[in-house]
């Protein structure tokens, strides 16, 4: 089940599997791995609904009783997790999709500007690949954008890019939006609004710290 946001190419998806994890999710007395257990879930659902477009190619098999026709996934698919908050959903990401490769780009928000730091990028090549871009919190969209150049810059256009993201702000997309316009993004909910911190509120407080326990 996935709902059409008011953002253009935002799917919200509201699965009622989702909207019950989603809701343990934030809950501040679920400890670190339940929280890890419950993130791996929810990315494997969200990763579902935004690879629904992957092309097929047709490929014969034998079963043990006939043969016939089935089809897999014809482009190399590629999982980026943005550290160390995107290392929660990336695994589960990268399991759903048959052969999937995975990158890493390390980005930090500076603690007086909120800007993002680039501090790290390894990213397989894939020609004509599919690339997916995992970051639990879409919170002011700077990190988002700022990883999307890097991968534009290295060749990857906006129309083979995905961004899959727990929970987005209102206020970030629209930013985000600004400078790219097009790129899909699937989420489990657009919540209220950035606090003075550019922490999504109601939200689920700081995703890294709570998946790895630091505080
Ligand atoms: N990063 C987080 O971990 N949480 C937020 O609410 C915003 C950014």
């Amino acid at each position: 089940m996935a709902a059409k946001a008011e953002f253009a190419n935002v799917t919200v998806v509201d699965h009622p599997v989702i909207v019950h994890k989603l809701t343990e999710l934030r809950d501040k007395k679920t400890r670190p791995e339940r929280f890890r257990d419950l993130l791996r879930d929810v990315s494997a659902l969200l990763a579902a609904e935004a690879t629904r477009d992957l092309p097929l190619s047709p490929r014969r098999v034998e079963t043990d009783l006939a043969t016939t026709t089935g089809a897999v996934v014809a482009v190399q698919t590629v999982v980026v997790p943005i550290l160390r908050a995107g290392l929660g959903m990336a695994t589960a990401v990268r399991e759903v999709l048959p052969d999937a490769l995975e990158g890493f780009i390390g980005i930090y928000r500076d603690a007086e500007t909120h800007a993002p730091v680039e501090y790290y990028a390894k990213v397989p090549p894939a020609e004509n690949g599919r690339y997916f871009v995992v970051d639990p919190m879409f919170a002011t969209g700077g990190t988002a954008s700022a990883a999307v150049d890097l991968l534009n810059r290295q060749g990857v256009a906006d129309d083979r890019i995905t961004f899959l993201a727990l929970i987005a702000a209102p206020e970030g997309l629209a930013r985000f939006r600004q400078s790219h316009p097009d790129l899909p993004i699937y989420v489990a909910a657009i919540d209220e609004r950035l606090d003075a911190h550019d922490y999504i509120v109601p939200g689920i407080g700081d995703a890294g710290d709570r998946l790895f326990g630091a505080e």
